[in-house]
């Protein structure tokens, strides 16, 4: 199993995204409101997660269950 972890020290918060399940279609891209994510090379990554807002929309919108967010359980 691949899972990919970012963190911000500033929020406290964590995004985890499953690199087995991730299909690389930027649904998170699409819904999140802060510009969190960016697909690379076909699968999702969280460079800007200190700008995150918690909203929990990238958890809800990924079809493949990829993304887990230390707010969002
Ligand atoms: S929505 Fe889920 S499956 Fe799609 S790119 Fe983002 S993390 Fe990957
Ligand atoms: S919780 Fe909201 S703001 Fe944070 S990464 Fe997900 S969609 Fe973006």
């Amino acid at each position: 199993m691949v899972v990919k972890t970012w963190k911000s020290d500033e929020l406290g918060v964590t995004i985890e995204i499953d690199y087995d399940k991730c299909e690389g279609y930027a649904e998170c891209v699409s819904v999140c409101p802060s510009d969190v994510f960016e697909v690379v090379d076909g699968k999702a990554t969280a460079p800007n997660i200190d700008d995150c807002i918690e909203c929990c929309a990238c958890v809800e919108a990924c079809p493949a269950n990829a993304i887990k967010h230390s707010s969002c359980d």
